[in-house]
């Protein structure tokens, strides 16, 4: 289901803008403006810091991307499944891979808090950041064989 690398002729002649959601549609983690920035500037691309950050701000707008805020306060970016609608993440501190979860506890609990307070036109968000559990086994490793390094 990751198929989605169209024929050199016509990367190259895709504008900056479609370079960007070529970018995002291949991430697997999120990302920050600054660390897509790179990546197509290590692709050639001179498209510009400003530039991506709008443009990324929009395609969050209109729900094409998922963006989030992570623990150092830094906004990221990713492109989850087209359909997936609502659904929150659970993101690897050390190593970024994100699994989507969707939880009906959730949305029940929050409807009733909003309801409780007369509150009307309801949203959120639910990030949970830990440490996944190929990085905590390559932490042990490092740990208990420590001459190996
Ligand atoms: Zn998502
Ligand atoms: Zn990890
Ligand atoms: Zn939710």
């Amino acid at each position: 289901m990751k198929r989605v690398s169209p024929p050199k002729a016509l990367r190259r002649k895709s504008s900056r803008e479609s370079r960007l959601i070529e970018v995002i549609n291949e991430l697997d983690q999120f990302l920050s403006a600054q660390q897509i920035h790179k990546i197509l500037n290590d692709q050639g691309s001179s498209i510009g810091l400003a530039t991506i950050y709008r443009r990324l701000e929009r395609l969050s707008q209109e729900g094409k991307v998922d963006a989030l805020i992570s623990p150092s306060g830094e906004r990221l970016y990713r492109r989850c499944g087209q359909d997936s609608g609502h659904h929150h993440h659970l993101i690897c501190r050390i190593c970024g891979a994100t699994q989507e979860f969707d939880l009906e506890a959730v949305e029940v609990v929050t409807s009733k808090i909003a309801k409780k307070h007369g509150y009307q036109d309801v949203s959120h968000n639910l990030e949970v950041f830990g440490v996944c559990a190929s990085c905590q086994s390559s932490v042990t490793k490092s740990i208990s064989k420590p001459k190996l390094r």
